[in-house]
């Protein structure tokens, strides 16, 4: 029998599985449609101080907006918080007050805006190469670069994504939609949802 090998790096034998997203963005009883792939030891591990980090920084931007959310909010994020004194600054620095604006720039409104100045890029790099390999059995390891970053999304981003097939994991917590390119499949982009609210896109390109 041939060993697995983790789908993230490639290198080690898989010997645990990792959860795309991270279960700590769930409030337990959490969803049993979480995807696994096979991770080593180390992929695996090298995570979890981010993940936190980075369940602090979803649950900040989707706030309350849902019963998931709020869940969220309330049974985790607030505990984490007040344990975490590096994270409860960082939370308070990232929330800023501005205003929302019509396409014409006209004030609508006042409203606070959560801006978190080192994205946790690291989670999202994880999810976009533990969701390739889950799609299309393959491993990107040092082959692929993937680049992150947070969206707005517009009405005609809107229309061009919403041609891509819908993926969900959860009871709408998670959502997500791919394309990857006939020609030169190491490239392929990735958006990614989180509570209804946080637009991350990733992608793709071979080194
Ligand atoms: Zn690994």
């Amino acid at each position: 029998m041939t060993k697995k090998l983790c789908c993230l790096c490639g290198l080690r034998p898989a010997t645990t599985k990792d959860h795309i997203p991270p279960k700590c963005i769930f409030p337990p009883p959490r969803p049993v449609d979480i995807i696994t792939v096979p991770a080593c030891k180390e992929c695996n591990k090298s995570a979890s101080a981010v993940d936190e980090e980075f369940r602090v920084f979803v649950s900040m931007f989707a706030g309350k907006k849902n019963s998931e959310a709020e869940r969220l909010w309330e049974n985790q994020t607030l505990s984490t918080v007040k344990k975490n004194r590096r994270l409860l600054d960082k939370a308070k620095s990232a929330c800023q007050p501005g205003y929302i604006t019509s396409k014409n720039g006209i004030i609508l409104g006042e409203a606070d805006f959560v801006i978190w100045d080192d994205l946790p890029n690291q989670v999202i790099d994880k999810m976009i190469r533990g969701l390739y390999f889950y799609h299309f059995d393959e491993i990107l390891a040092n082959r692929a670069n993937i680049t992150v970053g947070q969206v707005k999304l517009t009405m005609a981003k809107v229309k061009c994504v919403k041609s891509l097939p819908c993926n969900s994991v959860g009871d709408g917590q998670f959502f997500y939609r791919y394309a990857r390119a006939n020609d030169n499949p190491l490239s392929s982009v990735w958006l990614l949802i989180f509570h209804k609210s946080l637009v991350i896109m990733g992608h793709t390109n071979s080194k």
